[in-house]
Parts: C-alpha cells; sequence; structure tokens
C-alpha cells in the first residue's frame, strides 16, 4: 500500500506550529488536538519538527522554564519526510531506522500530509485482516 491510500483515509491535515511559537502554547495545542508532533513550518516551506518527547527532554534539563522557551529551541532541524509514492512498508523502515514516530507527506516541496506510528500500524492491521478473509473465504469455499 502506498502513503497516498493512507492519506485518502485518514486525510490530508497536518497540524503545523511556527518557531516562534512558545513552548508552553504548543504543549497546549498537542494536548487540545490530541496529537504527538507538529510539523514546524516557516514562511514558505518546513523548517522542523516537535514532539511531545522534545518538550520532555527540554522539562528534564531546564525544568518549567521550558515552557517559556520558543519552539524552535525544542524542534529537530533535519526532518525525515517520505512522499505520496512511498510505501507503508518504506516507511514503516524509514520510522524504525531513525527512531521517529512522525512522518511528514513532502510532495514537490508541498506539504501533503503526515503518517504516524499508529498510522502504520492501523494500516498494516487492516492488510492483515483483509488477507485473513480472503483466505478463510477460499478454504470455506474450496
Ligand atoms: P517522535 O518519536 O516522533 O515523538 O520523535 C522523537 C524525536 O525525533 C524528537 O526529537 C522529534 O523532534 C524527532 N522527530 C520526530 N519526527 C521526526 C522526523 N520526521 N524527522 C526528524 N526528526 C523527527
Amino acid at each position: 500500500m502506498r502513503i497516498a491510500d493512507v492519506l485518502r483515509n485518514k486525510g490530508a491535515g497536518v497540524l503545523t506550529t511556527s518557531p516562534d511559537t512558545v513552548v508552553r502554547d504548543l504543549v497546549s495545542g498537542l494536548v487540545k488536538r490530541n496529537v504527538g508532533a507538529m510539523v514546524v513550518v516557516g514562511p514558505d516551506s518546513v523548517v522542523g519538527i516537535v514532539s511531545e518527547r522534545d518538550v520532555v527532554r527540554m522539562l528534564h534539563e531546564h525544568g518549567v522554564e521550558a515552557l517559556e522557551c520558543r519552539v524552535a529551541d525544542v524542534m529537530t532541524t533535519d526532518v525525515v519526510t517520505c512522499t505520496s509514492e512511498d510505501t507503508v512498508d518504506g516507511l514503516s523502515a524509514l520510522m524504525t531506522t531513525h527512531r521517529v514516530r512522525h512522518v511528514p507527506v513532502v510532495d514537490d516541496g508541498r506539504l501533503a500530509g503526515i503518517v504516524s506510528i499508529g498510522d502504520v500500524v492501523k494500516t498494516r492491521m487492516e492488510e492483515l485482516q483483509a488477507e485473513r478473509e480472503q483466505l478463510a473465504a477460499y478454504i470455506t469455499q474450496g
């Protein structure tokens, strides 16, 4: 299955934030929207990604004062991305290699969606269920 198929099911919406956002507001956004990461966008493109893990690390290192920092201080700037044409299996390997749970989908420089490890697991489970039903039908009809 391709990433384009995943986006067709889950939608192409991506929650974004800016490098200037105060971490306290980022945390509020993560909680309200029930997501684990946001893509950080600049004037014309993706400039980073920030996840709950970055906030936890910052809190560990700086205490509650970390909440007054800016997203630019905590985000990862070397963003691992994929395209709509990539496969879910390929993305799964990419997530494992880079130890990340969120991968923005970028097509021709345009942010086209985001896929989380939860989306990958859901897709794989649906594939396995479909395979199981096909095999059961094959056996009972055969
Ligand atoms: P996550 O597992 O997605 O919560 O992120 C764990 C760490 O990897 C955090 O430091 C994130 O900023 C970083 N991270 C998450 N997604 C990506 C990505 N697609 N590319 C690069 N770094 C990422």
